[in-house]
């Protein structure tokens, strides 16, 4: 094999690997936490705190009640014991009952209504859970393949990196130095194929005297378009 069908080749393996390297950074991108799978947690905690919150407003609801219920039995047993009998007494007694009654009334319809919102946020959490989990499910399932498939393009690009050791081997130090030069300078692509009088990395045409050159493969012959390395394919 002459150096030049070396170098063709080296360049054809360093396109694999750059699009390798690229399908893998990409892959390595998708890893850790989804949009979706941010969102629905998010979600379902935003339901479990309101719920956790107009629960505890609940109870506070309840125990005003409560010690509300207890003053208003106190009232009505001193009402019925027969032990006041001063009017003006009895009167401010009665009036303290109905203020007591109409607050009563208010927090029963504060408290119903604290029930109906924890009935529907109870709903809403299980609905937002169920989506959790399903969305994790299918994440956790994306995620394995996702690795999967990671480790395979690791293990091809070894093999990759073994063969192109292999390849660099066969060239001198001065060709192999070159090409890294030129791929550094020409956009990956050092080496560029001559097809139908055209240079194919920057479709300049090549003079009949070049072209010959390039075909005869005894030397290596530069693009004057581009400056990159003509093969013939
Ligand atoms: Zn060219």
């Amino acid at each position: 094999m002459s150096q030049l069908d070396v170098l063709w080749q080296l360049q054809a393996l360093d396109l694999q690997l750059d699009l390798a390297q690229r399908q893998l950074r990409e892959a390595q991108g998708r890893l850790g936490e989804s949009d979706e799978l941010g969102l629905a947690r998010q979600a379902a905690q935003e339901t479990a705190d309101s719920l956790k919150e107009r629960q505890r407003a609940l109870r506070d609801v309840e125990m005003e009640l409560a010690s509300l219920q207890e003053k208003l039995d106190d009232i009505t047993d001193r009402l019925y014991s027969g032990r006041v009998t001063n009017p003006k007494e009895l009167a401010s007694m009665q009036q303290n009952q109905q203020h007591l009654q109409k607050r009563r009334g208010e927090l029963d319809d504060v408290a119903l209504l604290a029930m109906t919102e924890i009935d529907d946020l109870q709903n809403a959490l299980a609905e937002r859970q169920a989506h959790l989990e399903e969305v994790n499910a299918r994440w956790m399932r994306d995620q394995q393949e996702l690795k999967r498939a990671i480790s395979e393009f690791q293990a091809k690009m070894t093999l990759m990196m073994a063969q192109r050791t292999e390849l660099a081997s066969m060239l001198d130090r001065q060709t192999l130095r070159l090409y890294e030069e030129l791929r550094r300078t020409k956009g990956g692509r050092a080496v560029s194929g001559l097809k139908d009088g055209l240079c194919q990395g920057c479709r300049v045409a090549v003079p009949t005297a070049k072209m010959q050159l390039v075909r005869r493969r005894a030397e290596i012959v530069f693009c004057g378009g581009c400056g990159r390395i003509l093969y013939a394919e």
